[in-house]
């Protein structure tokens, strides 16, 4: 079992670095725990990347998270600016390990240029806070909720992600602090 006291960030290219830091007041505050982004190590994603559909596979970015970070006593957030999908589905904003060790979250779909819109930094910003403390919270073993505006709502598009909070609501919560004491 991945320990709760620390999350690691690690930058997946295609990435743009510059979205790891913001991550780390927020996701302090959400999981109560220390938050390290690593410089030293950048995980290639080529090796994901589907040609037919000019996506990456967050199951093999994953899996090889997984491996490359195998002897990490924590869990791992892998950010990457990459177009992610999963076979069944179109794409995905990201996708995690249920009560398991590592999370993905991609900032592709979350850019406002990609909806023919002017781009803004802040509000990429706060998507990706949001998808990442969801997919980190099904790391934490919690599944998707009713509540519009708890951050473990499921989101299918930008506009869904922009209506709920980066909060966790008080049911998640308890859960969330339940997992956190199990660690
Ligand atoms: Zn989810
Ligand atoms: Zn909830």
């Amino acid at each position: 079992m991945a320990n709760a006291s620390s999350i690691l960030i690690v930058a997946i290219s295609p990435v743009d670095r510059t979205l790891l830091q913001p991550l780390v007041k927020p996701l302090t505050s959400a999981f109560r725990c220390r938050i390290e982004v690593t410089r030293a190590v950048q995980l290639d994603g080529s090796f994901a990347f589907n040609l037919s559909r000019n996506q990456y596979s967050s199951t093999a970015l994953i899996t090889s998270l997984l491996e490359k970070f195998e002897d990490f006593d924590g869990r791992i957030l892998g950010v990457t600016s990459g177009d992610l999908f999963v076979p069944v589905l179109t794409y995905v904003f990201g996708e995690a390990q249920l009560d398991g060790k590592v999370a993905v979250v991609s900032s592709h779909r979350l850019r406002e240029e990609l909806y023919g819109l002017a781009p803004d930094p802040n509000l990429l910003n706060l998507r990706l806070v949001k998808e990442s403390i969801h997919e980190l919270g099904h790391a934490f073993g919690l599944l998707h909720c009713n509540n519009y505006l708890c951050v473990m709502h499921s989101s299918t598009g930008a506009e869904e992600i922009d209506v709920k909070t980066d909060r966790f609501c008080s049911t998640c919560s308890g859960q969330l602090l339940s997992k956190l004491g199990d660690n």
